[in-house]
């Protein structure tokens, strides 16, 4: 919808929603975590935030929802802003065709995870946060809350706690990995920074505001630089063949953006010089994205053609 030549955002918004409840099933919420199980599967809410400050939204929009692991692509960021290209060197960038908490390729990959959007890649990342930081989770609750503007961002306790008591699988990668000598931390405080990160609570709004920096190619909020134009470049390369898992392709194939989804049902996708879009239902297909989000973010880039193709 245009007016005068302009995008009306907030009709556009509601729009995409429309057209993503056509779409059948709705798929179900994470229990394999069951601090997640209960989430309200009819929840749903799409937030826009443009490169110059503005922020649309619609449903659920400014409802806080387990960000998961849209916390890879912070982590992800940060170590590279304080740590420079030595990540590349324990961590690949090929999108893995496996599913987000497999074990299988770190055996003949020897303790290098393909890429730092699975879980054995976002452990490896944390690891590198946490040498550089002293605080991995604690660094990535104060990037978001200082991109946001909303000091009230934190970790859900009952959520981190949850996932601890059932994380015997991350717990397997973590020592895998680290009996390749690819841990510097002891894994224990890796995997309490890796839960805590993934347990923070935001919303809609709260990403895309944050998702902002890679639309602009590096820049915070504030006008600093977090990133390098090639570096931000690269974690948005990394994001769209790497950030929705195994589903990465059809994400390509429908949605033509970089994103990163999370198994509480966001996804925050990059609107490369024009904005960050969040979605969140969570409701989830097989490989772990959200249903009605993808099918939203599909609405949302065939009805503007924003794709990066
Ligand atoms: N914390 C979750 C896990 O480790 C993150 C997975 C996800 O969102 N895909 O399994």
């Amino acid at each position: 919808p245009r007016h005068n030549g302009r995008v009306d955002y907030q009709e556009l918004l509601h729009d995409v929603m429309d057209t993503a409840r056509r779409t059948p099933g709705r798929g179900r919420p994470a229990d394999y975590i069951p601090a997640l199980a209960s989430a309200d599967p009819e929840a749903f809410g799409v937030a826009l935030a443009t490169v110059d400050g503005e922020v649309y939204g619609a449903g659920d929009w400014e409802r806080p929802f387990s960000i998961q692991s849209i916390s890879k692509l912070f982590t992800l960021a940060l170590a590279l802003a304080e740590g420079g290209d030595d990540l590349w060197k324990r961590v690949g960038r090929e999108p893995s065709g496996n599913p987000f908490n497999s074990l299988v390729q770190l055996e003949t990959e020897h303790g290098i995870p393909r890429n730092p959007f699975i879980n054995a890649g976002a452990l490896v990342v944390t690891d590198r946060l946490l040498e550089l930081s002293g605080d991995a989770a604690g660094a990535v609750r104060e990037f978001l809350r200082a991109e946001s503007g909303n000091e009230l961002i934190s970790t859900d306790d009952t959520v981190a706690a949850s996932e601890a008591r059932h994380g015997h699988r991350n717990a397997a990668l973590a020592h895998f990995i680290a009996s390749y000598g690819n841990l510097r931390n002891p894994v224990d405080s890796v995997l309490a920074h890796y839960y805590a990160h993934c347990a923070i609570s935001a919303s809609c709004r709260d990403l895309a505001l944050v998702g902002r920096f890679l639309a602009r190619h590096g820049l915070r909020a504030d006008g600093s630089r977090l990133l390098t134009r090639s570096e931000a470049k690269r974690v948005n390369a990394v994001l769209l063949t790497c950030g929705t898992y195994d589903a990465a392709g059809e994400f390509a194939f429908r949605v033509g953006l970089p994103g990163k989804s999370g198994v509480g049902g966001g996804v925050l996708a990059v609107l490369p010089g024009r904005g960050a879009v969040c979605v969140w239902s969570p409701g989830l297909d097989t490989a772990g994205n959200s249903v009605l989000g993808v099918a939203a973010l599909d609405a949302l880039t065939t009805a503007t053609g924003w794709s990066v193709f």
